[in-house]
């Protein structure tokens, strides 16, 4: 379940779907592959369960503050939860 191969190849997938742009703000630089379901948590590692955020975002947005939630449906993105601006 947890191979590393399956890992990198779908975060590899995830930034080319997501265009290499970060979803929340659209920034191309430093862009990453987040779980939306935490791996370690068995998040799969999957297109579907990961989604491109870019440095910034990544670290300030999601880890930082654990109220914010990504939830991912259908192509359409939603935050919610405190924070932000
Ligand atoms: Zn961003
Ligand atoms: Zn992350």
């Amino acid at each position: 379940m947890n191979r590393p191969n399956d890992h990198r190849k779908g975060q590899k997938e995830c930034r080319i779907k997501d265009l290499h742009m970060c979803q929340l703000c659209a920034s191309i630089d430093r862009v990453q592959a987040h779980h939306i379901f935490e791996y370690a948590k068995g998040g799969p590692s999957t297109v579907e369960g990961m989604i491109s955020l870019c440095l910034d975002c990544h670290q300030r947005m999601i880890h930082k503050d654990s109220n914010i939630r990504i939830k991912k449906k259908e192509n359409r993105i939603t935050t919610f939860g405190r924070g932000g601006n």
